[in-house]
């Protein structure tokens, strides 16, 4: 992609993982975003140190932002400083990445586990998503004749493809987790109602599959490098256009049904 991709852009949970490589590789492009501001819960703290040196090789493009997307008041305050340093204050792509699993079968799961997931990965993209609006509404606004695409203003929401509800019954016994599952189920809905209601603002919604890839969270035994998934994630976003808003695909552009 990211080859002059588009001049804005915010990843949520960006010190590690998919966020992290996401911002590695725009930084790293040879035509990269003007502005990458990297959403970071904690960067004092020791998960922020790759983070940081990132930050540290590229002081011109990347901005660390104090982001909690589990709390609104670090929301509205990471919008407020990031809406400070914008280019004539616009956003062009938000990525909500942010995430969190936790051992999720039916006995490991109470109402903590439900709603702590939900919290992070729906309730987190959604607070985000509203709190930097204004800014995507401008960048849309700025390039109003242009076609909808990620150059111009849009939301990538990360979901997966185990929040699948088609797909469950092919993948459940592989991965019973019923708090992760739900949360993500939700983001897509919470993804098909943006596209909805931002269409006419010219910002594009989408939900991608990054595949189950190396992290922390994926493991070690998944099969997909962050590298490579990053690789082609960047490739899908370059080709979004209007047709994919409300739509879940995975990291190559297929179609990943509801
Ligand atoms: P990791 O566990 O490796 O990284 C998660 C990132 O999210 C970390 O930077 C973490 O920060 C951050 N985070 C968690 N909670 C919050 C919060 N409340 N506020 C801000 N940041 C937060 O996960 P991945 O990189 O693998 O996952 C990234 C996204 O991709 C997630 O949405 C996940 O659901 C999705 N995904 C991943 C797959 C995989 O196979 N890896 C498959 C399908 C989807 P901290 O260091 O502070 O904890």
């Amino acid at each position: 992609m990211a080859s002059g991709m588009c001049g804005s852009i915010l990843v949520t949970g960006s010190n590690r993982g998919i966020g992290l490589e996401l911002v590695r590789q725009m930084a790293e492009s040879p035509s990269p975003p003007s502005q990458i501001f990297a959403g970071c819960r904690n960067p004092d703290g020791p998960n922020a140190k790759d983070l940081k040196e990132l930050a540290q090789r590229h002081q011109k493009l990347i901005t660390i932002v104090c982001l909690d997307t589990s709390s609104e008041s670090s929301v509205r305050e990471a919008a407020k400083q990031v809406g400070s340093r914008l280019n004539n204050g616009a956003l062009n792509l938000l990525i909500n990445n942010a995430g969190i699993n936790v051992p999720g079968t039916l006995s490991e799961s109470g109402q903590k586990e439900m709603v702590d997931v939900f919290v992070t990965n729906t309730v987190g993209p959604m607070l985000v998503s509203k709190e930097f609006l204004p800014y995507l509404k401008k960048a849309a606004a700025q390039l109003g004749s242009q076609e909808m695409s990620c150059r111009k203003s849009a939301v990538i929401n990360i979901s997966t493809l185990l929040s699948s509800i088609e797909k469950c019954h092919t993948n459940f016994a592989f991965a019973p987790m019923y708090p992760y599952r739900v949360s993500k189920a939700a983001v897509n809905m919470l993804t098909r109602c943006l596209a909805e209601d931002l269409k006419s603002d010219g910002i594009l919604v989408t939900a991608i599959h990054p595949g189950w890839v190396q992290t922390d969270m994926g493991g070690s035994q998944a099969p997909l490098p962050a590298e490579d998934s990053v690789k082609g994630m960047l490739k899908v976003f370059a080709n979004l256009t209007e047709k994919d808003a409300g739509n879940l695909l995975d990291w190559e552009g297929n179609p990943i049904p509801w």
